[in-house]
């Protein structure tokens, strides 16, 4: 038997995807999912609701949002209101705080290298994964769409929560998230070269999965 742990990491921009197929993974193979994005969103509401503006001073947001994300505990995680957009747009701020990046590296490390209750490997899905956090995870996917498919995606998300919204703004939101996640200088959003590219334009979730599990069945110790 194979001593390389079972681990996936999953990375791409926002409603491409990636939190169905990594919740679908993690039930096929019995892994323990860590959506890391979570974490960003909690430092992202804790500074929102302290009122500090990025814009009032970069420096002091900075040392707020680092300090946050070290205080950050499981239960932060739990908050009604993580997944609005609102969090999102912060998340995407605070994210690019290099301080707040390091100090949540350690626990999704250890989530990786341990995942709790009895894990057998785990499945973590986020921005980075396959660059910085899991460098040597066996299996890393790249799960990408269309700007135009994630808006209309995330639209409909909101509209079947009951939240109002248009498309335009979805798609402007959508735009400015991608461009700070893709341009910031910690950790900015790029496929890991040994990842699999998988476009989910023209794919319905249950293609998303059949295609993920084809590349998966290809690598050890999946395969
Ligand atoms: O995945 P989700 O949309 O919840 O992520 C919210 C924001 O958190 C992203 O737009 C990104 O700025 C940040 N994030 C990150 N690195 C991760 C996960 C999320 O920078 N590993």
């Amino acid at each position: 038997m194979s001593n390389t742990p079972k681990l996936i990491a999953i990375d791409g921009p926002a409603a491409a995807g990636k939190g169905t197929l990594a919740k679908r993974l993690a039930a096929h193979f019995d892994l323990q999912l860590l959506d890391t994005g979570l974490l960003y969103r909690g430092v992202a509401r804790k500074v929102l609701d302290a009122g500090v503006e990025v814009a009032d001073n970069p420096e002091a947001y900075a040392k707020i949002a680092g300090e946050t994300a070290r205080g950050l505990v499981a239960a932060d995680l739990e908050v009604d209101g993580l997944r609005t957009d609102e969090t999102a747009q912060a998340a995407s701020r605070v994210s690019a705080v290099p301080e707040v990046r390091a100090a949540l590296l350690a626990f999704q490390r250890d989530f990786a290298d341990t995942p709790p209750y009895d894990g057998k490997g785990a499945v973590l899905d986020g921005r980075d994964i396959g660059t910085v956090v899991c460098p040597d995870a066996p299996v890393k996917l790249f799960i990408t769409a269309s700007t135009e498919v994630r808006a209309k995606r995330r639209l409909k998300e909101l509209q079947d929560r009951g939240v109002e919204a248009i498309y335009a703004g979805v798609l402007e939101d959508m735009q400015q998230r991608d461009a700070r996640d893709q341009g910031r200088d910690a950790s900015p959003l790029v496929p890991a070269e040994d990842s699999f590219l998988l476009d989910t334009s023209d794919l319905d979730a249950d293609q998303a999965f059949t295609s993920a599990l084809e590349f998966i069945a290809s690598r050890e110790p999946f395969g």
